[in-house]
């Protein structure tokens, strides 16, 4: 019942409702968790959709001065935006990457803006889960469109790319000719290379490195999700508003075409297969913390510290009990 009431207020665009409703996803208390998942079916059945678009880049490109002016620009289109932040390593680091108050003080005044930190989870499964739940409520509340920022450690740019329908890789120029070390994985889930800080003695550099991601870019193979001329690498400057618009243009014909060729569809639907699957694993393993499963680990696993037991003669074991409980 509360749900639902919660759920209702957050479909009537109530900020303050989203927030709460955010918060109730990224509880990990088992109650809450049910509470969470029946929040996020009654968003889902709003059927809104929002365009969610997935950012990336190393800490320094400049992600929340590159957010900050993108947003402004779609709330001055008259665009409802929300900022969701995946940051793996925000429990280590003790803060999140849009923690900081001081980051997007422009765009978190704005009404029709709703910026998120990432919430001080270790775990990238818990991490995954609470962003895309909190996509759909941002998507419920009517958001025109979610943007997704990571920074590019370990798997959370897979974790964005596979809840995102754009994924935008953010670079600085590079010193010299060559490229910044971007993993050829990262390089094919990319729709978009932006390079930032094209802007005063650092625009030669950015035009450079631009054009070695062209080149990069140019010698994967087309993707059939893709139109022709993506995807690209363009040169922005996110002090200087430049280059933005044509982003955003870009995006949105990419999106476009995507949408119109049946792509669009068959990414989400593809995408929620891939989280069923991941979120099944993810309570399987959680058994194992439970008992009767953690004892029996436990016993098992001193009988194998012993020598009475090889460890694979151990899981056998193991995983003839777990197929009884
Ligand atoms: P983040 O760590 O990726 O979020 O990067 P920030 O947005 O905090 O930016 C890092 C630094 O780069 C700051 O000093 C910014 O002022 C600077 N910066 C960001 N965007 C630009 C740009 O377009 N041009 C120039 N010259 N500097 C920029």
């Amino acid at each position: 019942m509360e749900m639902t009431e919660l759920a209702m207020a957050v479909i009537a665009g109530d900020r303050r409702a989203l927030a709460r409703a955010v918060t109730r996803v990224e509880s990990t208390r088992p109650d809450h968790r049910t509470q969470a998942v029946e929040l996020v079916a009654q968003a889902r059945a709003a059927g809104r959709q929002a365009l969610r678009i997935g950012l990336s880049g190393t800490p320094g490109v400049g992600k929340s001065t590159f957010i900050e002016a993108f947003g402004m620009m779609l709330v001055a289109q008259g665009l409802r935006v929300a900022v969701l932040a995946v940051d793996p390593s925000s429990a280590r680091s003790g803060g999140s990457i849009l923690g900081d108050k001081t980051r997007m003080e422009r765009l978190s005044r704005e009404p029709a803006a709703f910026i998120r930190p990432s919430p001080s989870q270790a775990q990238m499964g818990g991490v995954a889960r609470r962003t895309r739940e909190a996509v759909a409520l941002c998507e419920a509340a009517g958001f025109d469109v979610v943007l997704v920022e990571t920074v590019g450690v370990g798997q959370s740019e897979t974790v964005v790319a596979e809840i995102c329908d754009l994924f935008i890789l953010l670079l600085a120029p590079a010193g010299g000719d060559e490229l910044q070390g971007v993993k050829r994985g990262i390089m094919e889930m990319a729709d978009m290379i932006l390079v930032n800080k094209a802007d005063g003695d650092l625009k030669p550099a950015a035009m450079r490195t631009r054009a070695d991601y062209a080149g990069a870019l140019h010698l994967l193979r087309r993707r059939p999700q893709d139109p022709e001329g993506f995807p690209k690498a363009v040169c922005v400057s996110a002090v200087e508003n430049d280059g933005l618009a044509e982003a955003w243009v870009d995006m949105q014909a990419l999106a476009g075409w995507r949408r119109e060729h049946g792509h669009w569809h068959s990414r989400r639907a593809h995408q929620a297969r891939h989280w069923f699957g991941e979120e099944v694993r993810r309570g399987l393993l959680s058994v194992l913390d439970r008992e009767p499963a953690k004892g029996s680990m436990a016993a098992l696993g001193a009988q194998v510290e012993a020598g009475e037991l090889s460890p694979e003669a151990a899981a056998v074991q193991m995983l003839a009990l777990l197929g009884r409980h």
